[in-house]
């Protein structure tokens, strides 16, 4: 559990490997990607809360599916997210420079569009926190279903550019599949090796990986560092590399990663 300002944020797991994040204080509750509407319930119960509002990041099932069970409990509920009318539910559409008020005020959460991923991504940051859904993990990123290396390298930008202490809330714990094939195209970076004995021991004591900050992931993710000349130098005797530009960069990474 993280206390921020009086709120909390807990991860409450869904699936095999989803995290859908609640933000709560002693009454009310808001949660990011319910993918899963039976376990968001069951965790409002045990700690007695209303929920109020629903952040959504991009358009797949399993961040959007327990929308409408969520609104038949709480039909007043506040569901943002991005301008793409296949997701039901969205009653507030956000953008590139908007920003939300949650909890009265006392949280304001700023929107960057992230696509890559999925067209339709976005993120939700303030100057601690960023819920950044499918596009950035521990140690890895998305699968690029809908968008372009150039677009996905542009995003990821944005995200390196959030102050180093920024929590990173993803909605995945791919993080050890994700470290072995960072340590397989990267097994010299010390900061990597070292993160990777703490993430097994995380997981050894079944405690989640996330979430991580900015700071480590610029040291340890591979697809952050594709404008790292140390880094291009050790993956161009690893891969053949087609260009030198960070998105090429990216762009091989990522079909490596795919095929790896
Ligand atoms: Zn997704």
């Amino acid at each position: 559990m993280i206390y921020i300002d009086m709120l909390k944020i807990h991860p409450i797991p869904a699936f095999t490997d989803n995290y859908i994040w609640a933000i709560f204080n002693e009454t009310e509750c808001v949660v990011v990607d319910p993918g899963d509407a039976n376990e968001v319930l069951a965790f409002l119960n045990t700690h007695q809360l209303t929920l109020t509002s629903i952040l959504i990041t991009h358009h797949h099932h399993d961040h959007t599916g327990g929308i409408a069970k969520l609104v038949s409990t709480f039909p007043a509920l506040q569901i943002f997210g991005p301008n793409n009318k296949k997701i039901k539910g969205i009653n507030i559409y956000i953008g590139e420079g908007d920003n939300i008020s949650l909890f009265d005020g006392k949280l304001t959460l700023d929107i960057i569009e992230v696509p890559g991923h999925t067209l339709d991504h976005i993120a939700y940051f303030n100057d601690r926190w960023v819920f950044c859904g499918d596009t950035l993990f521990s140690a890895g990123c998305g699968r690029m279903f809908e968008g372009t290396p150039t677009m996905f390298w542009h995003s990821l930008s944005k995200l390196k550019q959030l102050h180093d202490d920024t929590k990173v809330f993803c909605t995945h714990e791919y993080t050890l599949a994700n470290l072995a094939f960072a340590l397989h195209i990267d097994n010299d970076n010390e900061a990597l090796c070292n993160y990777k004995e703490w993430a097994v021991d995380m997981r050894e004591k079944k405690l989640p990986t996330l979430p991580t900050d900015i700071r480590t992931q610029k040291e340890i993710n591979p697809f952050l560092r594709c404008d790292d000349k140390t880094f291009v130098a050790t993956l161009a005797r690893k891969m053949e590399l087609t260009g030198n530009t960070a998105e090429e960069v990216f762009a091989a990474c990522r079909l490596a990663k795919d095929q790896y």
